[in-house]
Formats: structure tokens, sequence, C-alpha cells
């Protein structure tokens, strides 16, 4: 498969480290408050790409950090005038239970910042004790001068660094407008941990590396995020772990997601311009948020527009009525071999594997679903001249639920499958056998055990068709 790399600036083809195995990391959520459709682009897109590459045959441990520690946290917290812990711990409650809603399942292990302070005090002595770090009178600051290599990723300067940009960490003694705290110390009224250093509580870049380097080492090869977190934070990343281990590259494949906006501005909560996951849910199904997200590719912006929803579901529906005509023709007898309709099994095999190739792509599921869409309109055609075969409509229904195992944003479950009976199966042949002999009494006969049973035969120009009463 090829990517593009955010750290070349190039599309490259996915080649892991491991071969076969993918560590990917992706930054999870600040649990302070609900998940915004904005978090969802980012977590379906990743969800959705997991789910290719493992179906492509990689072996993918996905990881995901909580942030339950941060000034945002403290904050909203003092202001409800309950612990930042129960804060935190509500919230991710609330996270889990929207991604559950998505369909997210890729994610592995979902490790919290509070439950890695050993890992995170490890990393910030390393830094100290290799010159890259220092201590003033309100925390460790990493010295972004000492790292070289500063900006590799975002095209930042040193002294470019904190142009536009928030969260900086505000600091009284730092030595350069964009070095960043590593460890704060704590306030009286704030939840703090020992080190070193005196109590304190890890600043937001260091949980990362820490947590990374725990579970996949100081090399890894896939590390996502939405394209806000490119600077300052994995920026940061990569001079914090680098410096520590002194191998290069940290990551090896950089992927970054475009954003939701609105009216053309990113959502998020500082601009108030927001819908919750829960809110969106209330009016629409999961299916449709899915789709909305697969109909454009992962780096483009998406507009949140009623069209662009309603579009999505228009979409869906398509596809389901499809799938509920599939399973219909599933059910209904051709006694003629699939080969004397011929026409259909040539084309569709050619798209379906043009749908592959797009996803290979650079992921690029904008044009897969046009493909997908092409494939709907062809068996639609079929389905009108009433010549798809019961092995097509078989074959359409694996691929759409093949592609549901990466996308999900169908409901197989909505459309009943309905199974003939053996029994019913022989009737129609020695109905057919009788037809072909010419003796209609014989045919009609069969034709009142079939009524009877609570099925009906239809003839047509392909032969019996079965249907349940
Ligand atoms: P946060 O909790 O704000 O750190 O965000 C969690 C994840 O969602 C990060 O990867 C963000 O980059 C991403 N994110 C936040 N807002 C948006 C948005 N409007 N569109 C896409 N991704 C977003």
């Amino acid at each position: 498969m090829n990517i593009y790399n955010t750290l070349s600036g190039k599309i490259e083809t996915l080649s892991p480290i491991g071969k076969n195995k993918i560590n990917l990391f992706v930054c999870g959520p600040t649990v302070y408050d609900d998940s915004h459709i904005g978090h969802a682009r980012t977590y379906v897109a990743f969800d959705m790409l997991v789910n290719y590459l493992k179906h492509s045959g990689f072996d993918v441990f996905y990881l995901q950090n909580i942030t339950d520690i941060d000034d945002k946290i403290i904050k909203r917290a003092k202001e409800r005038n309950i612990k930042p812990k129960d804060l935190a711990i509500q919230f991710e409650k609330e996270y889990m239970a929207d991604t559950k809603t998505l369909g997210i399942e890729s994610v592995k292990k979902y490790a919290r910042a509070t439950e890695h302070i050993k890992e995170i005090i490890s990393q910030v002595e390393r830094l100290l004790a290799k010159g890259f770090a220092y201590q003033s009178t309100d925390g460790i600051y990493y010295d972004v001068s000492k790292f070289k290599k500063y900006g590799k990723l975002s095209g930042r300067t040193v002294e470019g660094a904190e142009d536009g940009t928030s969260r900086i960490d505000e600091g009284v003694e730092k030595k350069n407008k964009a070095d960043f705290c590593l460890w704060k110390f704590s306030k009286e009224d704030e939840p703090s941990w020992p080190s070193p250093w005196g109590k304190g509580r890890p600043g937001w870049h260091i949980e990362d590396t820490a947590i990374t380097e725990k579970y996949f080492g100081p090399q890894y090869d896939i590390h996502g995020g939405a394209r806000d977190l490119i600077f300052p934070h994995h920026e940061a990343e990569i001079s914090q772990m680098e410096a520590i281990s002194g191998k290069s590259p940290l990551v090896k494949y950089w992927v970054h997601t475009g954003f939701l906006t609105i009216n053309g501005q990113k959502m998020s909560k500082s601009l108030g311009n927001f819908t919750t996951i829960k809110d969106f849910l209330k009016e629409n199904s999961p299916q449709v948020l899915r789709m909305f997200i697969f109909s454009s590719h992962y780096r483009s912006p998406i507009d949140l527009k009623d069209s662009s929803i309603q579009e999505a579901k228009a979409n869906i529906e398509k596809l389901q009525d499809l799938i509920y005509a599939l399973q219909k023709v599933e059910v209904t007898e051709s006694l003629r071999p699939s080969k004397e309709l011929g026409g259909f099994d040539s084309p569709f095999r050619q798209l379906q594997e043009k749908f592959w190739q797009e996803l290979e792509d650079d992921f690029n599921t904008p044009k897969a679903k046009a493909v997908l869409f092409e494939i709907v309109n062809s068996v639609e055609v079929k389905l009108q001249q009433q010549n798809l075969t019961k092995e097509e409509a078989k074959e359409v229904l694996d691929f759409l639920k093949q592609i549901n195992k990466i996308f999900l944003f169908l409901d197989f479950k909505k459309v009943k499958e309905i199974k003939i009976p053996d029994e019913i199966k022989k009737l129609t042949e020695q109905r057919e056998a009788c037809r072909k002999n010419k003796d209609w009494q014989g045919a009609d006969k069969l034709r009142k055990q079939i009524d009877e049973a609570g099925w009906q035969v239809e003839d047509s120009s392909n032969g019996p068709k079965i249907k349940k009463i």
C-alpha cells in the first residue's frame, strides 16, 4: 500500500519495520468533556485505515493514549467542584461509550497517562542526564536549541516555533520560546506525583513517548492524529524520543487527518462550533456518520453540511435496498447456469479490483466510493432486467460484507436471510422436468404442492424463480 508521509512530504510504499507487523499509535482524547464529531472524524478515519491494514494481512497493534491529567481537566474539575480524577474517569467512560456506538473496535490498548508516571519520570531523567532538559522554578523543560533536527516534521525553526500556535507552554524562565514542559511542579490543590525533583505532573508531550516506548520501543511504524497535532505536539515527541534513544526516525510514517470543519472553520471546543457525537447520533445513525467520513479523503478537510449528511443517508439507503434485493435473488432459484446469462461476472470483478486499488493508493476512499456505486448501478441494471443470477448476487453480497468489515456502514442484520427448503427446491426441479416433457398436469400438481407449502414459483425467461408467499 502507498501512504502519504508528513515527514517526507511524499507518498511512500508502506514497508513496516517488522515486515508484517505494524505498531501504530494515535493520540487519544483529553478527557474533560464529551467528544465532538471533529474528534470522530479522526478516530473513525484511523479505525477504517487499521481495519484495512488488517484486511491486507498486516498484524496491527493499535495503541491509543488517554490524557487523563491536564490543565483543562484541572480547570473543568474546579468549575464543577469535583476531583480531576473523577472528571477524567467520567469522560473516559463517555469516550469509550462513543467509540463503541461508532463501531470502533480496532484499538488494541488504551493507555492512561496517569498509569505511566514511572515511565514518564524515567524519560525526563534521561533527557536531563543527556543535557536536553533543564530545571526552572515551575518545572522541567526541554531545551529545543539542543536538538539539531527540531522542526523536521513541521518545517518550523526554533525561532519561528511560537508563531500562530496555541498549546505552547508558558514558562517564566524558559531559555527558548519553543521550549516545552516535561514535568510541571504542582500547586497545592493540584493532583501530583512524587518525583526526584519534587511533586508534580507530566507535561502533555511526554506521556505519548513514554507510552510508545513502553509498548513499541524507541522506533515504530505509524503515528497518527489530526493535522493540528503536527506542531508543536508531534514535533515535541520526535525531539524527546530521538534525543533519548539516539535513534532516528522515531516514527517511519506520520499520518495526519484533515479537519472536520463548519463553514470552513475547524470544529473545536474553543470556537464553540461543535456538535457532540451523542447529539449527532440523536438524528443520524452511526452508519451515516461513517459513510460521511468515508466519502472524503482522510487528508482533506470535510465541511459539515446538511446536504452532505443527507447524501450519506441516501447512499446508505441505496446500499441497504441493494442488500435486500440481492438477498431476495440469492434465495430465488434460477435453474439456468449463470454463465449462460453472461455479461456480469467480468465487469464486476474488474470494478472490485479497482475498488481495492483505490484504497491501496493512499487510502483513497472517495475514489473507492465512486467505484462502489458503479458496481451498485451495474447490479441494479441487472436486477431490473431480471438477469442477475444467484451466484452473482452472492458474489456482490460477499463483496459488500468484506468491505463492511473495514468501513462498517452497512447493517446486514436489518435484512432477514430467507432460506429455501431443500424440499421446495426438489419440487421445483421436478416441476421443471414435467414442463420440459410437456406434462402440464403434473407441473400444475407440483405448483399446487409448492403453493400449499407457502412458496410461489414464477416462470421467467431465465428459468423458474421461487419466492416466499
Ligand atoms: P483533543 O482531545 O482535542 O486532543 O483531540 C483528539 C484528537 O481529535 C486529535 O487527534 C485531534 O487532532 C483530533 N481533532 C480535534 N478536532 C478535530 C477536528 N475538528 N477535525 C478532525 N480532527 C480533530
